[in-house]
């Protein structure tokens, strides 16, 4: 029997376990609920070659321009597999019917493509072997190494028996583009001088064989393992996100209706996908703040347990039956945790670090809304909170006539139609919280020191909403942003000034999807303008706050990108840039109170806000300088815990007023 005649049969056998076994797992994506994920098909397009094919992410880490060679090694060594394949079904196909000048340099690419991969795989090998990161070196990742091992491994024997068959045709004289192999005649060189010289022919059948077998068990196992992410990291590129990913969807409140996720078809498509896109390697998880202070977070887990009971309940689902396994439940394969989903800052790290665009955070938002919407189960501590939002719209419950005591040392005037350009939006914190009103007077001087026309809401101001949107009680969030948005539109407000992240991002991103776009601006950026046009004019140079380090709030960096303004202000303001903490800007460390954590106990394991403040301590800041109120908090208490008290906290606004007196 012919190589063709056993080759074929095993060919098609192989693509139709491939195609079964792919259609078995993606079928299972139509469970999913409907979301358009194909508007903007020219910036998709750009992300995608940007994100997928430029590896732009993959890059920013060490040994990201290892995983860029394997890839585009692996891209271009399709067109040599190609040509295998079709060559084993019938033969005398191959690229040598072409043209020397277009097969030529095509053969040339694939040689070096072939190299350049094997050392790839060299390198990935030792690195898990020998330089492994802590993130890897997990008893999750331990677990599920051979699977790596064994790709890894799939992809060395390819290459090696491209070289041995190539090299023994071209020393049997039978490869007439040799001249464009130079890897190939090497090995030519090294089977010539060694005893194989005499069973070239037997040697290039068994390269032949090797090269076909590890290709079709390739072809069979990738739907199967972590792998398949080669299918879909590429489109999952493609289908990212094109709005702030912390800008959960609206819902829809009918009676009758089901809220937020308790079972894996309830998620949308996409997050399904993004379980089958996910390459495991870890970066989420060495970037979440809970994970890293020993919560029961991981959000590459969270994903594969989405990935894990899509898989488990699937097939039931799609028969009309009852899934299997819970999707919110006891800590088991297939299942998060209660404790899982609260532990989440919503700080947003996991969706910056991932290199395929996976959207881990609003997942856990979207399991959060069930539990507070459909079964009114969250920490304890949660149930004042949501009380006093409803009933004063603030988290602490204070009377709305004090959210103007912050003023009694200066003179402020209401926001007037017409008259005032900016509504200088107080919020909760800044209102009522004792520390950030200091903050409050602060911008109110710089304001009136540049002559901006300004003006508040008092006692008619509301809470934004920011805490419950992300604590997943959208019912609360979805009544009071309808409020807000009523009231700017009666005033004719367009212009916000907040000094808040918080109220920033809601204001700025997540109040569009109530029919207002607002401009709004951060107090940081303001300022910074302000300096840098000349309107606002310091009349000293602050030089006692000593050595500041800057910390970069989740909801103003990360969130909003906005990293510079901050860094320049303190930097016009003391004559010397802020000292930068290892973790900052994309990468920075949240300081625990965002995703609404700021109202709840953190009962398991290390404190984020002291895992935070021991960076800083390193750094032997005499100050601290934010640009957040929750920051403020989770600095000033992990300061006093660490018994730091010379350390003093400062907002950018206070800095700059300094620089006023
Ligand atoms: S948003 Fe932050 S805290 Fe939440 S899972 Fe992602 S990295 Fe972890
Ligand atoms: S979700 Fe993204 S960052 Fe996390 S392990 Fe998967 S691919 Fe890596």
């Amino acid at each position: 029997m012919t190589d063709q005649a056993i080759f074929t049969p095993l060919l098609i056998a192989a693509l139709i376990f491939f195609a079964w076994s792919c259609y078995k797992r993606f079928s299972l994506l139509g469970l999913g609920q409907a979301e358009d994920r194909f508007q903007r098909i020219d910036l998709r397009i750009w992300d995608m070659l940007l994100y997928a094919f430029g590896q732009k992410r993959v890059m920013a880490k060490p040994f990201g321009i290892n995983h860029c060679i394997i890839f585009w090694s692996f891209l271009i060594l399709l067109i040599a597999n190609g040509e295998f394949i079709l060559a084993g079904v019938l033969p005398g196909v191959s690229l040598r019917l072409l043209s020397d000048g277009i097969s030529g340099p095509l053969v040339l690419l694939c040689d070096l493509a072939s190299l350049l991969a094997l050392i790839g795989v060299i390198i990935a090998v030792s690195r898990r072997l020998l330089f492994k990161p802590d993130y890897l070196d997990t008893a999750y990742v331990k677990g599920r190494s051979f699977e790596g091992f064994l790709i890894l491994g799939f992809i060395a024997l390819l290459m090696l028996a491209y070289f041995g068959l190539h090299g023994a045709e071209i020393a049997m004289g039978e490869e007439p583009l040799a001249g464009y192999m130079p890897l190939s005649a090497f090995t030519a060189k090294l089977l010539l001088a060694s005893p194989l010289a005499s069973s070239l022919a037997p040697f290039a059948s068994f390269a032949w064989w090797l090269h076909a077998l590890v290709l079709l068990a390739f072809i069979c196992f990738l739907p199967l393992s972590k792998h398949m992410h080669i299918l879909t990291a590429i489109p999952n590129c493609f289908l990212q996100s094109l709005d702030k990913p912390n800008t959960q969807p609206r819902e829809e409140f009918k009676k009758g209706e089901q809220f937020g996720v308790a079972e894996v078809s309830q998620f949308t498509w996409k997050d399904l996908f993004d379980g089958f896109s996910c390459t495991e390697c870890g970066r989420c998880q060495n970037a979440c703040p809970a994970t890293a202070t020993g919560k029961p977070l991981n959000p590459r887990q969270v994903i594969h347990a989405i990935k894990t009971n899509l898989l488990a309940n699937g097939p039931y689902l799609q028969r009309g039956e009852k899934p299997v396994i819970p999707l919110i439940g006891e800590e088991s394969e297939g299942s998060n945790t209660e404790d899982t989903i609260w532990s989440c800052t919503t700080c947003g790290a996991c969706i910056a670090a991932c290199p395929v665009m996976i959207e881990q955070m609003p997942k856990i938002i979207k399991m959060r809304r069930h539990l507070v919407e459909m079964e009114s189960k969250f920490p304890e501590e949660l149930l004042n909170l949501f009380e006093n939002m409803e009933q004063r719209s603030n988290p602490w419950g204070i009377a709305p006539s004090e959210r103007t005591k912050w003023s009694s040392t200066m003179e402020v005037k209401p926001f007037e139609q017409g008259k005032t350009e900016y509504l200088f939006y107080i919020g909760c914190a800044g209102a009522f919280d004792s520390r950030a009103k200091h903050v409050t007077v602060a911008l109110a001087t710089i304001l009136n020191a540049a002559n901006i026309s300004w003006g508040i809401l008092g006692k008619e101001e509301k809470c934004c909403g920011d805490s419950l949107r992300r604590l997943g009680n959208e019912y609360v969030f979805d009544k009071m942003a309808k409020e807000n948005v009523q009231l700017f539109k009666e005033k004719g407000i367009t212009k916000v000034i907040t000094q808040c992240p918080h109220c920033f991002t809601t204001l700025k991103n997540d109040y569009k999807q109530y029919g207002i776009e607002l401009q709004v601006i951060h107090h940081a950026e303001l300022i910074d303008q302000l300096l840098k046009e000349g309107k606002l004019k310091l009349n000293k140079q602050v030089k006692e706050l000593g050595n500041i380090v800057f910390h970069d709030s989740c909801y103003l960096g990360r969130h909003n990108d906005i990293y510079e303004a901050p860094r320049s202000v303190i930097e016009t303001a003391t004559g010397n840039a802020p000292t930068e903490l290892e973790r900052k800007k994309d990468n920075s460390f949240c300081c625990g109170a965002g995703g609404g954590r700021m109202w709840m106990e953190e009962f398991i394991g290390e404190r984020i806000n002291l895992n935070r403040v021991t960076e800083a301590l390193t750094k032997n800041p005499d100050t601290i300088c934010v640009t957040c109120p929750y920051c403020m908090t989770m600095f000033e208490d992990g300061l006093k815990d660490k018994q730091a008290g010379q350390t003093k906290v400062r907002d950018i606004a206070e800095l700059v007023a300094e620089g006023l007196r």
